[in-house]
C-alpha cells in the first residue's frame, strides 16, 4: 500500500457520533452495543498457528510476482484453503505493472459455506514488494521486500481463520480472497506519478468478482503482525463503511485492545478496499498498522520487514477481533 496523505486528526467521539447517525452514511448506523446479543461460540484464534503460516510464505522467499518462490506460495495457499475445505478459484491475469512488465499474477479465493446467502468477504494480499525502497540503506532499494508483516501478516491471520471455519461452522458464509500484485506500484527512485500502479490484483478482481451472492460488508488485512500496532481508521474506511468500522474497533475495545484499536483518523492511503469500496460497492474497511509516526511501521519496504520482527501478540489481536465479529454475526 501507499500513503497519499499522513493526517493525524484526532476525532474523539467519533464512535458514538456514528452510533447517532452524526456521520452522513449511506446506510443506517446501527448501534450495536443496544441490540441484546445472544451469547454465541466464538472459536479461539490460535497466534501460534498463525505465526507458522506466516513462517511458511516467508521460507520461499519474496513473492515477487514472476518469480518462482512466488509460484510456489500460490500453490501453497490455494492448497490449505483446499485442506481447510473451501471451494478455491484460482484467478490468473496478467496485469501490466507501472514499467509495462506483464505479471502473471493470481488472486486465489476460499469460498466457505457457498449455501449461506449471508457472506462477509476477507482480504489480504499476499504478493510481496520487489523494492525495498524505503531502507534507510540506498544499497537495498532495488532488492525485495520479505513481506512478514506486509503481505504474510494478514494472509497467516486468514489461514488460522480458515482452519477455524472448518472446525467450526458460523452463521454467515464467509469468503477470503488474496490478492496479488498490491504491491508492485512504482517506486520511490522511479517516480513518475503514474495513476493506478498499486493494487492491480484488486482492481482485476473489483471488475471481475467471483460471487454469485454479494457480500454484505468486506475487512482488508494489511501489516497486522508488527509491534507495538496503532490501528487508526483511515479515510477511505471512514467515509465507505463507517458502520463496519465501528462494529470491530468496538469488538477489538472489548477485548481489551482499546489501546490499539485507536479512534482516531490515521489518514489517507491507497491500498486494496479503496478499488474494492470503488468497483464492487461492497463497503469494506483496512486494518492497517499506521505506526511510528511516518505513517507506517519501522520496516515497512525495507529488507527488515521478515519473521523476526513479527509480533504474534499483533497477530492475536487482530485475530481475536476479527473472528468475534464474524462470530457474533
Ligand atoms: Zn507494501
Amino acid at each position: 500500500m501507499y500513503k497519499t496523505i499522513l493526517l493525524l486528526l484526532v476525532l474523539s467521539g467519533l464512535l458514538a457520533c456514528n452510533s447517532k447517525g452524526g456521520t452522513p452514511s449511506p446506510n443506517e448506523v446501527k448501534n450495536v452495543s443496544e441490540v441484546p446479543q445472544k451469547e454465541k461460540y466464538i472459536p479461539v484464534f490460535n497466534p501460534d498457528s498463525a505465526f507458522s503460516y506466516l513462517k511458511k510464505q516467508c521460507d520461499f522467499g519474496p513473492r515477487v510476482p514472476n518469480t518462482g518462490p512466488h509460484r510456489a506460495c500460490a500453490e501453497y495457499l490455494a492448497g490449505e484453503l483446499k485442506r481447510f475445505g473451501a471451494g478455491v478459484i484460482e484467478q490468473n491475469a496478467d496485469l501490466i505493472a507501472y514499467n509495462g512488465t506483464v505479471l502473471k499474477s493470481k488472486n486465489i479465493i476460499g469460498i466457505f459455506y457457498p449455501e449461506k446467502t449471508n457472506r462477509v468477504i476477507l482480504f489480504a494480499h499476499w504478493d510481496s514488494r520487489p523494492y525495498a525502497d524505503y531502507d534507510p540503506d540506498p544499497a537495498n532499494h532495488r532488492k525485495p521486500v520479505m513481506g512478514a508483516n506486509d503481505g504474510a501478516s494478514g494472509v497467516a491471520l486468514l489461514l488460522e481463520l480458515a482452519r477455524q471455519l472448518q472446525q467450526h461452522e458460523p452463521a454467515i458464509g464467509i469468503d477470503i480472497v488474496f490478492l496479488d500484485a498490491e504491491d508492485y506500484g512504482e517506486p520511490a527512485f522511479e517516480l513518475l506519478n503514474r495513476r493506478d500502479t498499486w493494487c492491480l490484483g484488486s482492481q482485476y478482481w473489483g471488475k471481475n468478482p467471483h460471487y454469485k451472492t454479494k457480500p454484505k460488508y468486506g475487512i482488508l488485512l494489511d501489516m497486522v503482525g508488527g509491534p507495538n500496532p496503532e490501528f487508526s481508521m483511515d479515510e477511505t474506511s471512514l467515509r465507505m463503511a463507517p458502520d463496519i468500522l465501528q462494529k470491530v474497533w468496538s469488538t477489538a475495545s472489548k477485548l481489551g485492545y482499546g489501546d490499539y484499536f485507536l479512534n482516531r483518523q490515521g489518514g489517507s492511503l491507497i491500498d486494496d478496499h479503496v478499488y474494492i469500496n470503488a468497483l464492487t460497492g461492497i463497503p469494506t474497511i483496512d486494518i492497517i498498522d499506521f505506526s511510528n509516526g511516518r505513517g507506517f511501521p519501522e520496516a515497512w519496504h525495507t529488507v527488515n520487514d521478515i519473521p523476526e520482527n513479527i509480533d504474534i501478540q499483533t497477530l492475536e489481536m487482530v485475530g481475536k477481533t476479527v473472528t468475534k465479529v464474524l462470530y457474533s454475526e
